[in-house]
């Protein structure tokens, strides 16, 4: 089977399987930790294997291979791409930085290596609060490149000198809100779960807003049985496998030919194409070493701060 081949060559090549709580179910079951961009930042930065295997997108990968130089980083698909940081080109996005000489720079890690060395800190959706809190109230802040968490982060400070960058992704723009009100008829008293990557109309029905993790831990400690997921719909294999007693029911998409929204780019990830990237040690992440400088202090700025 090919899950035992993955298992077998990983242990050989001594390689560590990381994945996004996106990616396939059968995915997720091969690695050695799953989890939100953050904790697979950590994981990346701390890991001892020679070889790292990213079971996500590519900016994911190229994060690994920014924290971890000496490593090998192996990406299943380079295809893998992801629409927030498409959204983001680094000539636009340098020319806009240039106007404003006094902003501190935040950026998501949903971006390319090329977003992160013009960037000062990044952040995640698990700790872009804190990110924002630890610069001076007075101090501009340009925040990219996703519009709807950095509308999200603007309401919650109640800063009015953040400067937002146009972008968005494709999954969580595109949940329907008649959808998601007609599923909360359906189950009254199912709890909405929004990621903050969700328009405002979306987050202001939510019963609970975070990231993917802070969605995770919440649908444990709250007592209802069943919730309205509203992210990519992969976060719940990990759902169901922590909580089987409760029931999770995916938002709709705008599109109501699709039963959910599934982000394109994770899905592309599969067990073939891990395989066949451990037993030929490609496709091979690499990142200049002149960017990958300047990313690596902005990733370790966001590391640095404790949450
Ligand atoms: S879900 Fe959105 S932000 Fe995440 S990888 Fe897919 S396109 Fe990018």
């Amino acid at each position: 089977m090919t899950a035992d081949k993955i298992l077998k060559l990983k242990r050989e090549k001594n390689a560590v399987i990381l994945a996004h709580y996106y990616t396939r179910p059968e995915v997720q079951e091969v690695a050695d930790f799953v989890g939100d961009s953050l904790a697979l930042s950590e994981r990346a930065a701390a890991t001892d294997a020679d070889t790292i295997l990213f079971a996500g997108v590519y900016f994911m990968a190229e994060t690994a291979k920014i924290l971890s130089p000496d490593k090998k980083v192996l990406i299943p698909d380079p295809e893998a791409g992801c629409s927030l940081a498409a959204s983001c080109p680094a000539p636009e996005f340098a020319a806009f930085r240039d106007k404003h000489p006094d902003a501190v720079v935040v950026s998501y890690v949903n971006t390319t290596a090329d977003i992160k060395a013009l960037t000062d800190i990044c952040c995640t959706s698990t700790n872009a609060l804190d990110v924002i809190k630890s610069i001076p109230a007075d101090q501009p802040v340009i925040f990219a490149p996703d519009r709807n968490l950095g509308a999200y982060l603007q309401k919650q400070t109640g800063r009015t000198n953040m400067i937002l960058w146009d972008g968005a992704c494709h999954v969580h723009e595109e949940f329907s809100l008649e959808g998601i009100i007609a599923l909360k008829k359906q189950y009254p008293g199912a709890p909405v779960l929004a990621h903050p990557e969700c328009r405002e109309p979306i987050l202001t029905v939510a019963d609970f807003v975070g990231s993917t993790s802070a969605i995770l831990n919440h649908a444990g400690i709250n007592p209802a049985d069943t919730f309205i997921v509203v992210t990519e719909p992969g976060i719940m294999h990990e759902m169901k496998k922590k909580y089987p007693q409760k029931t999770f029911i995916p938002a709709p998409p705008l599109d109501s030919t699709c039963a959910c929204n599934d982000c394109a780019y994770m899905k592309l990830v599969t067990l073939p194409k891990i395989l066949d990237a451990l037993e030929n040690e490609r496709p091979e992440v690499t990142v200049p070493e002149h960017i990958r400088i300047a990313a690596e202090k902005s990733i370790r700025n966001m590391l640095d701060i404790k949450c």
